[in-house]
């Protein structure tokens, strides 16, 4: 007999350890513990989400005859880490191995590496996770010899691979990518679509008042609760994304509307990482759209790029560099996370949506995470390991092997330019160019050195200045330092007192 440990973020059916295995004559172990809930202080809707999505995920399971050893969530069990629960399991029913599939965060197949097998005094057998495309021995060789990565280029590969939008080996319409056509504002007129809404079951019901109860000073609200917590609901949301508001995700891809919780994004991504949702089955269902006509193909090339290419490619970094990785800071950043990273409190009016957006839903979409929050973080100069956990603590689709790579890699430029060429430093121009934040702002877009002027146009001006060493000779930024040098010495001295003031006073936007 072996026993099958199935983690939070493993909730697939046709996962490859339960591939392996067999309902007859083994057993499956999965559980709720102190130590995953608490080794960040995840928003109260991640964890509602997970704990109740592996609830339903154990009731499939038992549906379709497997033996299902369920550990609840208890503040007084004895067992508070996975390894005390799989030893104690171990003890009672004394497998021939353990099975799993492969660890999502290095932190714990780290430990299964090192510790496990002699702590528990059984084999413990991995099985590759192969619900992402590709491998991270095959990204690894890919990545061989390259002292810089471009994502684009790995894409193409996955293109290859995948054969999606791929004609006689050729990419569909002649182009890679359609980026170009994706950078739109809002037109104030194209109506957005409302998600679904899901009824809650008694699973539902018990979940929340455990978190609420349990978590109560975790980050975040617990209600207005919209995600998806089981299999079907998750196939509805792709349903629904797909209908209505996929043909429009890459006119608006970039766009932000003050208020929006996703405008015209998938919202998919908590499905996709802890299980629920396979990332082939969500591009073949963008694929066949396109195919029937239904949505344009930048659309459908903008989105299916974000999965083959984005998700797999952080993903690659993440297991070729950890642990590494996560320490590095090239920048030299030790600026302290703002209070209002937390409490959401702040005279900016792009800052407080995003912070809105992420505390009342766990969700900020791409351009709010990458343009507004993580910008401010980077032209601030905000130490690494600080904003990296704060990504990981408040959204309700974050594991550290997608969000470190993007926090550390893309918005901080910590690797060095390792995962992206040049730093997405902006300043409010940006903003304003891309949303109607400015409008209802307390500080003006216009100006650069006034009392009231925007933040984000003084600091983006020390943030250049200060990393001219960094970045002056990378030709895509050339022509920023170029300005810089036009501009007149006054006004250089005034913006930069500017935002001496604000570096000084950080807590107080
Ligand atoms: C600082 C920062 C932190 C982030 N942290 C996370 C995280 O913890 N978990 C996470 O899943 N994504 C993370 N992302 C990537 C991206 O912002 C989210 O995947 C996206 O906003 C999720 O919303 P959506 O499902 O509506 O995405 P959509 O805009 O609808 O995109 C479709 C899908 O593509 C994938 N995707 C898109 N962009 C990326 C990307 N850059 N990296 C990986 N996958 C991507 C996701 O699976 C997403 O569901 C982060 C981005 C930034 C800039
Ligand atoms: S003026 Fe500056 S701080 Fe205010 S919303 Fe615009 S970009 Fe943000």
């Amino acid at each position: 007999m072996k026993l099958g440990l199935i983690l939070g973020d493993q909730l697939t059916l046709s996962l490859a350890s339960l591939r392996v295995l067999d309902p007859a004559t083994d057993r499956l172990i999965m559980a709720e513990v102190h130590d995953e809930a608490t080794y960040t202080r995840h928003h109260k809707q991640k964890i509602a989400l997970l704990f109740s999505a592996m609830r339903h995920f154990a009731q499939s399971l038992r549906d379709q005859g497997w033996q299902v050893d369920y550990h609840h969530y208890r503040a007084d069990s004895d067992a508070t880490s996975l390894l005390e629960v799989v030893s104690q399991a171990v003890n009672t029913h004394r497998p021939d191995a353990v099975v799993l599939t492969q660890c999502g965060e290095y932190r714990l197949q780290n430990a299964m590496d090192r510790h496990w097998s002699g702590h528990l005094g059984v084999p413990i057998e991995i099985y590759g996770d192969d619900r992402f495309f590709c491998t991270t021995s095959q990204f690894a060789q890919w990545a061989d010899g390259k002292k810089q990565l471009r994502m684009e280029f790995f894409y193409r590969e996955m293109r290859r691979q995948t054969g999606y939008l791929m004609k006689d080996e050729q990419p569909e319409g002649g182009q890679w990518n359609y980026d170009a056509d994706n950078r739109k504002r809002w037109d104030g007129k194209t109506p957005f679509p409302t998600p679904p809404q899901f009824e809650r079951d008694a699973i539902d019901e018990d979940v929340m008042a455990l978190v609420s109860e349990h978590f109560a000073d975790h980050p975040g609200e617990l209600t207005p609760f919209y995600w998806a917590t089981t299999r079907e609901q998750a196939l509805d949301a792709l349903s629904f994304f797909i209908d209505q508001a996929l043909s429009r995700f890459g006119d608006f891809q970039d766009a932000m509307v003050r208020g929006e919780r996703g405008l015209f994004h998938s919202l998919l991504s908590p499905y996709i990482n802890c299980g629920l949702l396979t990332p082939k089955e969500v591009c073949e269902a963008a694929l066949n759209a396109y195919e029937q006509g239904h949505i344009p193909l930048n659309a459908c090339e903008g989105f299916i790029r974000q999965i083959i290419g984005w998700r797999e490619y952080v993903r690659g970094i993440y297991w070729l560099h950890m642990p590494s990785y996560a320490k590095e800071n090239t920048l030299g950043n030790d600026r302290a996370l703002p209070r209002y990273f937390w409490d959401g409190d702040t005279r900016m009016a792009c800052m407080s949506d995003c912070f809105d957006n992420t505390f009342k839903h766990a969700y900020a979409h791409h351009i709010q995470r990458l343009m507004v929050t993580g910008n401010f973080a980077l032209i601030t100069g905000i130490t690494p390991t600080e904003i990296c956990d704060w990504y990981l603590a408040v959204y309700a689709d974050a594991y550290e092997w997608v969000e470190l790579p993007n926090t550390l890699g893309m918005v901080m430029h910590a690797d060095g330019g390792y995962l992206g060429s040049k730093p997405y430093a902006a300043s409010g121009n940006y903003i304003h160019k891309m949303s109607d934040y400015c409008k209802q702002c307390h500080y003006s877009v216009k100006t650069q050195a006034e009392d009231d002027s925007c933040p984000f146009n003084s600091l983006y001006w020390h943030f250049i200045q200060r990393h001219r060493e960094n970045f002056q000779k990378n030709p895509r930024m050339s022509m920023i330092y170029r300005s810089f040098e036009r501009m007149d010495d006054d006004k250089k001295r005034r913006i930069i007192a500017r935002a001496d003031h604000l570096l000084d006073h950080l807590d107080e936007l």
